[in-house]
């Protein structure tokens, strides 16, 4: 069996599981998808957490509820892809072996590359509107 390997379970990754598994059907193709994450944040919702009518819990969602069944979902960082062996290192200790590979794992926000930014406000009065929680404030 060959595999499709999809890092990054957010938007495109999420769609790209979903378009693929009903496409391909069973037995030819494994789809393996990995997130560091077994949440999946349902971004545009953060913009209305401020104003009170989103909750953050109305933005979060099990990943797995927006997968197709036979999709298989690894919850684990990535660390890295070798594209000549074609594997890709996972923070659980597992190499993966692709035959087609995703990369889905969208964009990461660096508020230290802004001058003053990432101060002792960062977190309290100082926010992104990227990311459910401040970088470096915690979960
Ligand atoms: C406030 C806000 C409002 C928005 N409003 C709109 C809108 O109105 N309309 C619209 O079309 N779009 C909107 N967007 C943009 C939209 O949400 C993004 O374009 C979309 O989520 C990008 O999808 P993606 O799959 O590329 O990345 P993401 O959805 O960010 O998914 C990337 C995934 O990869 C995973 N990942 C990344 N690196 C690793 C790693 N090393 N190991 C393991 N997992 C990893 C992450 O955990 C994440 O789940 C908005 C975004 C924000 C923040």
């Amino acid at each position: 069996m060959r595999r499709i390997l999809i890092l990054g379970g957010g938007t495109a990754g999420t769609i790209m599981a979903n378009k693929l598994a009903p496409a391909l059907g069973a037995g030819e193709w494994e789809i393996v998808l990995v997130d560091s994450s077994e949440r999946h944040y349902y971004q545009p919702g953060f913009l209305l957490i401020p104003f009170g009518i989103y909750r953050l819990q109305d933005c979060v969602r099990p990943r797995r509820r927006y997968l197709p069944s036979q999709v298989k979902l690894i919850v684990s960082p990535i660390l890295h892809i070798d594209p000549e062996k074609k594997t890709v290192a996972l923070g659980n200790g597992e190499a993966l072996a692709y035959d087609v590979l995703i990369v889905a794992t969208g964009a990461d926000i660096h508020p230290e590359q802004t001058e003053g930014l990432l101060d002792e406000e960062w977190g309290r009065s100082k926010f992104d509107f990227y990311t459910p929680h401040p970088i470096g404030r915690g979960h």
